[in-house]
């Protein structure tokens, strides 16, 4: 293991946090229980005082292919795992395009499209260095308890790599925001969509400082150049309490704060 400087004011996806030593762990490596596992901070919004951070170095970006089954490391990142679907004329990776992260981010959020989830196609993950089959871990919409850090998994091979429908998930995708966020900052309540509820309270398109609701999908908070992260989680409690207030419903975060 070794450490490097990350600056998630460019590395996470909603451009905001600072210069972070964060522990790269190794093939071989004990992972240590203490520190707070990151992927590709894609779904993350690091504050001025995060917890102890680790990520997983490259030697866990790996993809082999033995007969049926694709065995992929988790810090493979989920534009290369579609490519390589794309090249072998597999199946079930489409909804990955447009996904930004890697294969560890995806299994912890059980990340998905419409219908299309990671779980859908997923046979077993490697927590700790032990296989577990997917059917015995609990997960359900944008959650996983994944008892551990991910460092593999594996799927059943099925042929047949779906042009079309990774044509009809691009275009799904235009109508998202352009500028840097952290995706959905909420999930949806059963029954709801948190950008209407958003909407509804009247916050879409507000801002504070350099941070936004989207006007394009009330759900994205997005930053308009050099937001912070006190701004974004005034943004996100003012959502909360605003919701809660006029429906009665209290929103989760789909955004992991750190
Ligand atoms: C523009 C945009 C659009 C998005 N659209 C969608 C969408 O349509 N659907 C959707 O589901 N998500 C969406 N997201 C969110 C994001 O793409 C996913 O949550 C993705 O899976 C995050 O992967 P990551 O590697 O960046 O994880 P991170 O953001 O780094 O981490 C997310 C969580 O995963 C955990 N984690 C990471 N690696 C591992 C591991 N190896 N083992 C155990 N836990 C791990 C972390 O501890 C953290 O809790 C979007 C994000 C953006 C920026």
């Amino acid at each position: 293991m070794f450490f490097k400087t990350i600056d998630f004011s460019k590395y996470s996806s909603i451009k905001i946090g600072q210069p972070t030593q964060v522990l790269m762990l190794e093939e071989g490596d004990e992972m240590p229980s203490d520190r707070y596992l990151i992927g590709g901070a894609n779904n993350l919004l690091v504050s001025p005082t995060p917890p102890p951070l680790m990520m997983l170095s490259k030697d866990f970006a790996t993809i082999t292919q033995e007969e049926s089954i694709l065995t992929i490391g988790a810090a493979m990142p989920t534009g290369r795992i579609v490519s390589h679907a794309k090249k072998h004329n597999i199946a079930g990776f489409e909804f990955c395009s447009k996904l930004p992260g890697t294969l560890g981010g995806m299994l912890a959020m059980n990340a998905g499209v419409k219908e299309y989830e990671i779980f859908n196609i997923l046979h077993s993950i490697k927590i700790n260095a032990k296989w577990i089959l997917a059917q015995d871990i609990a997960h359900g919409y944008r959650f996983a308890k994944l008892e551990g850090i991910a460092t593999h998994a594996r799927f059943e091979i099925q042929n047949g790599f779906n042009q079309e429908l990774l044509d009809d998930l691009l275009n799904l995708r235009s109508n998202q925001p352009h500028e840097p966020s952290a995706g959905s900052a909420f999930k949806n309540p059963e029954g709801d969509y948190a950008g209407r509820l958003i909407e509804s309270v009247g916050l879409k398109g507000a801002r504070k400082g350099q941070m936004q609701w989207s006007t394009m999908h009330a759900n994205f908070l997005v930053n308009l150049g050099g937001g912070t992260f006190e701004d974004a989680k005034s943004l996100i409690d003012l959502a909360k309490s605003e919701v809660l207030n006029m429906f009665n419903i209290a929103l989760i975060e789909e955004i992991k704060i750190l």
